[in-house]
This record gives structure tokens, C-alpha cells and sequence, in this order.
């Protein structure tokens, strides 16, 4: 046997040439395809325990510290709060409980979060996310439609999942999907035989599949643009789906329903002076169906509640309590540049004026303070300051010389 033919063989398992599909050379010894393969396998099962979704060593806190981390990002909304912390330590208890002999298995219970736009919805579910590690990504109901009509598939929500998962499948099965805008593809009658209604109940029945648990076929890279890429089986069973939407007008059917209960006591007049807060409190499946959600996707969505339109106590809190509010940002913008930066409890009320005024909720708080506070930050770093005070007029001054009117909801 020649020196050559005794060289010609796999460094790592032996085989020889003739034993192996390609077999690869190096400087001092040979590798492989089959080698190489199990290599890579190696590298990414080591790779993948590096990743920042630790689920292993995941802390599952009880309820009410829960609560308690909520409640250092989310102002209010006690009612929400305490109702997600349950479902998601009951879904977090479920995926790191031991297999046992019991045969009771305990069903994942999916979240719908009913509430104006900015009253902390996507908040909450971003905020639940990060508390927990797992991968969090935010779609909109809207642009979803049906496979084979314009828009985005409904897999895309599950591609989306995964990008934000760095591409671990193990960590993205265990993660959450917010579905915003829900109402908008609620069907339009409440009578399914009048017309055919393709963007609203199709889409309905697609998010059913994914939110009942299923293993969906996912184009990695998304879209109908890479036709040719390998598509990932992704089972849903874990990934928890919270979904949020305003349902505009929902009070009346929550008033109707309450009506027809109390019929004869004269109560009619009574419930049209409910305010909208006092109503959505007694939210029920029903009336999620009187809008046009179907009865599955409702059968699907088993945890129910509401987030209350947020009022001048609230909103002036947001302004300064949360973790990361929008001033202890300003101030810490501010503090890298050697200024100490004040507000004047005016400027504040102000501030919450101008955000009721333009009915922009919470959402409105960061361009308003953006609008005032653009000059400041423009000069001061130029400018040898150790402290700046934003009083009320200040803030009225720098207000009504910006653009913000264009923010004014029509
Ligand atoms: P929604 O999903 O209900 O439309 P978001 O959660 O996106 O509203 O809220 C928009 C922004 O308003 C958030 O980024 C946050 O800064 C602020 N916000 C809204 N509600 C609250 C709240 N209850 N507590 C603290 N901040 C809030």
C-alpha cells in the first residue's frame, strides 16, 4: 500500500476515501462529509446554548412579582395586570413543569387585551416578554390576509417570531406573539350568510390554526420573495398569543346585552349614561362576538380583559414613574452633556393638557415633550450650562411655535 492511499482517510473516524462521499483535505489530515456534517451539528447545538433566551434557567416568578415588575413599567390598569400575571405564570408553569404519570394536562390559555389605542397594551405584552426572556415580536391584524391575496401570509407572523428568536426554534416555540388590531378583522355583519367577507373571518380562520396549536410550515426569510428557501416546521402549542384591539363602539353592544338582563327595571336610560370605562369592565366573550369575532377564535382566546381610557392622574404619572420614562430619558440625555435637567410640576400638567386636548393618550406624551424640548436640545451642548429649568411657560412658549398642531387627532 502506497504512503499516499494510507494518508487518504477521514482524521476523525477513519473511514477511507472509497468509504465516504468527499472526503476533504487539510494541512496535516482529512475530514469528512459525514464528519463534517456531525461538526457542524456540534458547533450549532453550542452555539444555540449561548444564546440569550435561557429558557432552562428561566426564573418563573410568582403572580404577584409579577405584578410587581409590571407595575414598575405599566402605570394603572390593576385589573389587567393581575389577570395577565396569573395567565402567564400558569402558561410558564405549564412548559417547565415535569412530565408525571397524571393525565391532567394543563391547556394554554391565550390573552385578548380590550382597551383604547395607547392605554399600555402592547406595553404590558413587551413588558411580560422581557421579564420573561423569551422572544417577543408585535403584528399587525390588518395586513394580514388570506394566503393568495395581497398582504402578508399569516406564517409571517411566525417568520417574525423567529427573527427575533436569532433563528432558535426551541426558543421561539416558547415566546410571544402580539396581535394588535384584532378588532379590524372582526367580520363586519353579525350574520355569516349575508356576504362573503374574505379579509376578516379567512384571516380569522387562519390565526385559528396557529393559536389552537399547530405545526405550521414557516419561510424563514418571509414572503413570497424567496421562493426557493427551506420552510421550518414551528409548533405553536407553546408560543403564547396575547391580541389587543380598541373594538370602538363595543360599549353598546356591551350596553345592549346588559339591557336585555335587566329588561323591565327601566334600566335602558340608565346604561346610555355609562361612560365607556364602566362598561368595558363587564366585557364578556358575547359581546367579542357580537363584533365579529368567530366563536373558535373566541374558544381560543379564553383570557379576557379590558385596559381603562387613562385619565390626567395617570397619564402624569407615565410622564415620570415608569422605569424608563419619558423624562428620567430626558434627564439622562441631558446628564451626558454635564446639564441637570428640572421640569416644573405646571410643565407637567401642561404637557398632560395638551395629550387629553389632542386625544392622544399616553402615545402623545413623547411628541409633545419631543416638540418642547427640541430647541433645548439642540443649543444647550453647545452651550457652557449646568442646569436648565422647563416651566410652564417655557413649555407653552416652545409648544405653539412647533408643528405639534399636526399631531391634533381630526
Ligand atoms: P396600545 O398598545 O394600547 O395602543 P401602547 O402600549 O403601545 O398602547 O402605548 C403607547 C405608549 O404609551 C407606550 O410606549 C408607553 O410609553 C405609553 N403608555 C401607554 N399606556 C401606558 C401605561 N399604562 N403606563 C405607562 N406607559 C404607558
Amino acid at each position: 500500500m502506497s504512503n499516499k492511499a494510507k494518508l487518504d482517510k477521514c482524521s476523525f473516524c477513519g473511514r477511507e476515501k472509497k468509504e465516504v462521499t468527499i472526503l476533504i483535505a487539510g494541512i496535516d489530515g482529512h475530514i469528512c462529509d459525514r464528519c463534517a456534517d456531525q461538526a457542524h451539528t456540534i458547533i450549532q447545538e453550542e452555539v444555540k446554548k449561548e444564546s440569550t433566551f435561557d429558557l432552562e434557567g428561566m426564573k418563573l416568578l410568582k403572580p404577584k412579582e409579577i405584578k410587581k415588575f409590571l407595575d414598575q413599567y405599566v402605570i394603572g390598569q390593576d385589573q389587567a395586570k393581575k389577570i395577565l400575571s396569573v395567565s402567564v405564570y400558569n402558561h410558564y408553569k405549564r412548559l417547565t413543569q415535569f412530565v408525571d404519570d397524571d393525565e391532567t394536562e394543563i391547556e394554554k390559555s391565550n390573552i385578548i387585551l380590550v382597551g383604547e389605542t395607547g392605554t399600555g397594551k402592547t406595553l404590558l405584552a413587551r413588558t411580560i416578554a422581557k421579564m420573561l426572556h423569551v422572544p417577543f415580536t408585535i403584528v399587525d391584524a390588518t395586513v394580514l390576509t388570506e394566503a393568495g391575496y395581497v398582504g402578508e401570509d399569516i406564517e409571517s407572523l411566525l417568520t417574525r417570531l423567529l427573527q427575533a428568536a436569532d433563528y432558535n426554534l426551541e426558543a421561539a416555540e416558547k415566546g410571544i406573539v402580539f396581535i394588535d388590531e384584532i378588532d379590524k378583522i372582526a367580520r363586519k355583519s353579525d350574520n355569516p350568510s349575508i356576504t362573503r367577507d374574505v379579509s376578516g373571518e379567512g384571516v380569522q380562520q387562519g390565526l385559528l390554526k396557529l393559536l389552537e396549536g399547530s405545526i405550521v410550515n414557516v419561510p424563514p426569510q418571509g414572503g413570497r420573495k424567496h421562493p426557493e428557501q427551506k420552510l421550518i416546521p414551528v409548533n405553536t402549542k407553546n408560543i403564547l398569543f396575547v391580541c389587543g384591539g380598541a373594538f370602538d363602539g363595543i360599549e353598546r353592544k356591551i350596553a345592549n346585552r346588559l339591557n336585555t338582563k335587566v329588561i323591565g327595571y327601566s334600566a335602558a336610560k340608565e346604561a346610555d349614561r355609562i361612560e365607556r370605562e364602566n362598561l368595558l369592565q363587564y366585557i364578556s366573550p358575547q359581546d367579542l362576538k357580537s363584533f365579529g369575532l368567530i366563536p373558535e377564535i373566541i374558544g381560543r382566546l379564553p383570557v379576557l380583559t379590558y385596559l381603562a381610557p387613562l385619565d390626567k392622574e395617570a397619564l402624569r404619572n407615565i410622564l415620570t414613574e415608569p422605569k424608563n420614562s419619558v423624562i428620567k430619558q430626558y434627564k439622562k440625555l441631558f446628564q451626558l452633556d454635564g446639564i441637570k435637567l428640572e421640569f416644573e410640576e405646571d410643565a407637567f400638567q401642561y404637557i398632560v393638557e395638551k395629550a387629553i386636548e389632542f386625544k392622544l393618550g399616553a402615545r402623545g406624551l413623547r411628541s409633545i415633550c419631543e416638540n418642547i424640548m427640541n430647541d433645548a436640545m439642540f443649543d444647550s451642548p453647545s452651550e457652557s450650562i449646568e442646569s436648565l429649568i422647563i416651566t410652564h411657560e417655557y413649555a407653552r412658549n416652545k409648544l405653539s411655535h412647533s408643528g405639534i398642531n399636526r399631531l391634533k387627532a381630526s
